[in-house]
């Protein structure tokens, strides 16, 4: 059968493909009919340009969600009519997964070319042939763009265990972008009492419309209002859900004056600085945690978070969809400042 799919060349034009899938299934396998795609920021910097490294073809998109349309002979786990996403879980053998660390699998689908040269996981393509291993059903009534938050949600997953955050928590998320509001949620539904810093009057909405108390940067210093807010005492956690200097310089103040962590959750380019002395870091007893990625147990968690409605990230979606055909709107709409996932139909 043909699949219809959506690729970047080095000219940064997004343009859609048309490839042969096969038409028999392996047992294990999964014909999946791809409702939405999400466009992460992976996926729009590199259309951008900004990030290279990542490789060409690529036939990008991780954040789809999508019905079963046929299984495999073996398949037990999922039938026809569910709704499912992709989890990239790993190969499940190499060593990086085998300690647990499927992130950085050796095998890993997307990381190296297929075997037709192409890299990426055909998020934005119509149908797609997956392993039932890689597979989680989702509530069946979700939008599916919200069940395509699937991944963004695991990478919070794995944030907040290695920021290991009490339910008595303080936490300070900077910037109440996409990430930052899941990274908002996600605390909250571990008990923590969170504040969102932000500087766009539509994300400063956004965060309150959610219940969040915010701190609205055009009126005030966002390290003078977390003083204010704890009586001089800071906060016991930073989310920097941002990649620039400027907001990991403000987490720093805003942490409480020993012992207090830093999640550096977001990737910037180009690359922010971190600018402060080592001795800050050694006399206050500092931790810098660095997140990136999920693995498997992470996306089990998230298809819970989502699936029950712990979270609720259907204000963090933008109201416009695209079709395939009109990826590269999608994409001009994903890279404009101050929007949410942009939602590619395909389907
Ligand atoms: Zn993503
Ligand atoms: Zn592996």
């Amino acid at each position: 059968m043909k699949q219809r799919y959506e690729y970047l060349e080095k000219d940064h034009v997004s343009k859609v493909g048309v490839r042969e899938l096969p038409d028999e299934l392996a047992p294990n396998e999964v014909l999946v009919k791809q409702l939405t795609c999400n466009i992460c920021t992976t996926d729009y910097q590199q259309w951008m340009g900004l990030r290279e490294h990542q490789g060409y073809p690529m036939a990008g998109g991780h954040e789809g969600a999508g019905i079963v349309e046929k299984i495999g002979s073996a398949v037990t786990t999922v039938k026809p009519g569910d709704l499912v996403a992709v989890g990239n879980v790993g190969c499940g053998i190499c060593e990086a997964c085998r300690m647990g660390d499927t992130t950085n699998c050796e095998n890993k689908k997307g990381r190296v070319p297929n075997a037709e040269g192409i890299y990426g996981q055909f998020g934005f393509a119509d149908y797609n042939i997956r392993n039932e291993r890689v597979l989680y059903k989702l509530s069946s009534d979700l939008d599916p763009a919200e069940a395509g938050f699937l991944e963004p949600v695991a990478t919070v997953c794995k944030g907040m265990k290695k920021l290991r955050l009490q339910p008595q928590e303080t936490v300070v998320v900077i910037g109440a972008g996409t990430m930052g509001m899941v990274n908002a949620q996600v605390a909250r539904c571990l008990g923590a009492r969170v504040t969102i810093s932000e500087i766009m009057p539509k994300k400063l909405e956004t965060a309150k419309s959610m219940g969040f108390d915010v701190i609205d940067c055009n009126e005030k210093d966002p390290v003078e209002a977390v003083k204010e807010m704890t009586n001089g005492m800071g906060v016991d956690c930073v989310i920097v859900a941002v990649g620039s200097t400027k907001a990991n310089a403000q987490a720093l103040e805003m942490l409480k004056k020993i012992d207090g962590r830093m999640l550096l959750f977001a990737a910037g380019y180009p690359v922010p600085d971190l600018p402060f002395d080592s001795n800050v870091i050694h006399y206050r007893r500092v931790e810098i945690i660095g997140t990136f990625g999920e693995n498997a147990e992470d996306f089990s968690m998230a298809a819970k978070l989502l699936s029950t409605r712990a979270i609720d990230v259907s204000k963090i979606i933008e109201p416009k969809r695209f079709k395939l055909d009109d990826c590269q709107a999608a994409f001009e709409a994903a890279s404009t400042p101050g929007m949410y996932r942009v939602c590619l139909e395909l389907n």
